[in-house]
């Protein structure tokens, strides 16, 4: 294989077929591309859902005791090559190298705990209103199943879905993003060396509206697992609708942190800063909307104003707070937030700018907006930088009312110490994923991940016990014996 060998079909590492070329940057220093290859064209993602397609039955005859032990030699094997995987992740994606680090530990921790799914992905057994009559149901794989991915958590995010589709006998067409295809090959040719027949997996390298495009419709694609942005997510959706195979699609998000009176007021400023800039507020849980009762607003937003200003930025490498955007066109949109929220007639409280000495990379300030209203694109809009705007509220219920007033239902976070409040909280919010007293972002391997409304298809969360229902049928039966 050489280094521009970035298509895995069939078992072979081969060069892209297509006209145009891919480059990766480093988001810190872009003027310096990181490599150039071809990209994969229509035709060899036709090739890679056939492979995937005629792999499919024996893999879905292996054991789970088969499956399981590929996959844990894949965590294993993702340890081994933290340090390089970290470097890899951050030199194409930007983010600091500690961050780098624990998505890569955490990839190797989805592996071993999504290996148990082989094993674990069971049916029931019902108790039947016919003596006779024995009734059960039992999993079976879907078949070829398309994983499309965005930048974000380049090997998280990649991790989970093929995990959850290998472990319950499925065959696979990945399609990754083009800003981060280097730590998606390394990825793939880990898995290939924990000893996946050929065909298995296939990766595929190439834009989104060829590649993509063909992975998601092709017609012996039994089940697409997307995760990405609104607009593409409902496209892949409308687009396979007449087929009726699952879509999985999570999306993007505006996620909203309150803070109540009786909030301890420091650590609603600590989660609303970790939330809003950690990861340069790529995060589809990043806190962008910090909604406060009247009474602390000023004690709330000084804090995370401080906070804001205090937080180092720099290239990944060097592990700051908060690093780059990811690209040239991330990096415009964040400028242009800034400019239209302040037309709007948001104030600007800090940042805004390019941090200084920081020219050459895709850098933006810590940016905090006050006198933020509901009806604001920036309040309604997901950023996907580190823009945070503070919005002030009356009491707990306009909170909920303004927390729920967008189209977006991903996660939510309120700080108090009224845990009647918080429960209401819970119940009036309409998000998927909710936090008490904690960051908007983050989450734990054994709990479902997912959101509602734009944010999400709800067709089965990801991780947690049950994330392999999504990957299989449930069959029925009812068994009467001679
Ligand atoms: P994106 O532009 O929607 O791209 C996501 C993936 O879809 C990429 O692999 C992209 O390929 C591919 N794609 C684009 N057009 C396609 C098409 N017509 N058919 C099939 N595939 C297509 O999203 P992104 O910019 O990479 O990621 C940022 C977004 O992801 C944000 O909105 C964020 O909130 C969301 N996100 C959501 C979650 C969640 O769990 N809810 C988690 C992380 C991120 P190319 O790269 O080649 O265009």
């Amino acid at each position: 294989m050489t280094d521009t060998q970035y298509q895995y079909i069939d078992g072979e590492w081969t060069e892209g077929e297509s006209d145009e070329t891919m480059t990766v940057r480093d988001p810190a220093a872009p003027d310096d591309p990181v490599i150039s290859f071809p990209q994969a064209d229509r035709n060899q993602a036709r090739s890679a859902v056939e492979a995937a397609d005629a792999a499919s039955d024996q893999w879905a005859a292996t054991t789970p005791d088969e499956r399981d032990t590929i996959l844990y030699d894949v965590a294993d094997r993702i340890e081994d090559n933290l340090d390089e995987l970290a470097a890899t992740l951050t030199r194409e994606e930007g983010k600091p190298i500690s961050s780098s680090r624990a998505e890569v530990s955490r990839a190797a921790e989805l592996f071993r705990y999504i290996a148990s799914y082989a094993r674990t992905a069971t049916g029931d057994t019902v108790p039947s209103s016919d003596p006779e009559t024995f009734t059960y149901t039992f999993r079976e794989p879907l078949g070829v199943v398309a994983l499309v991915t965005p930048w974000n958590f380049p090997i998280a995010t990649p991790s989970w879905k093929l995990a959850t589709a290998l472990a319950t006998g499925n065959t696979v067409v990945f399609k990754p993003s083009s800003e981060t295809p280097m730590i998606a090959k390394r990825l793939v040719e880990l898995v290939e060396a924990a000893g996946l027949p050929d065909g298995v997996l296939n990766l595929v390298v190439g834009s989104g509206s060829t590649v993509g495009d063909e992975v998601t419709t092709n017609e012996r694609i039994d089940g697409i697992s997307f995760t990405g942005s609104t607009g593409t997510g409902q496209h892949i959706a409308e687009s396979v609708a007449d087929r009726g195979i699952p879509v999985q699609t999570e999306m993007g998000g505006k996620n909203p942190l309150v803070v109540l009176p009786d909030a301890d007021i420091e650590a609603a400023a600590d989660a609303a800063t970790a939330g809003a800039f950690g990861l340069t507020g790529q995060a589809c849980t990043a806190t962008s909307r910090l909604i406060v009762h009247e009474d602390v607003a000023e004690e709330v937003t000084e804090a995370v104003v401080d906070r804001a200003e205090s937080l180092s930025v720099g290239p990944g490498m060097d592990d700051p707070d908060m690093g780059p955007a990811v690209s040239a066109d991330q990096d415009e949109t964040n400028f242009e937030y800034v400019d239209v929220a302040a037309d709007d007639g948001a104030t600007l409280l800090t940042g805004g700018g390019r941090p200084t000495g920081l020219d050459s990379g895709y850098f933006i300030e810590p940016t905090v907006f006050g006198d933020v209203e509901s009806e604001m694109q920036i309040a309604q809009e997901e950023v996907f930088g580190p823009v945070l705007s503070v919005m002030e509220v009356g009491d707990f219920a306009e909170a909920v009312t303004v927390a729920n007033d967008v189209a977006f239902g991903l996660s939510a976070s309120i700080f108090t110490s009224d845990m009647a409040a918080a429960r209401q909280f819970t119940e009036q919010v309409e998000v998927g994923v909710i936090k008490v007293n904690g960051t908007t972002t983050g989450s734990q391997i054994q709990m479902p991940f997912g959101g509602m409304k734009a944010s999400s298809s709800e067709r089965q969360k990801e991780m947690g016990q049950r994330a392999y229902e999504f990957y299989t049928h449930e069959k029925v039966v009812y068994r009467t014996d001679p």
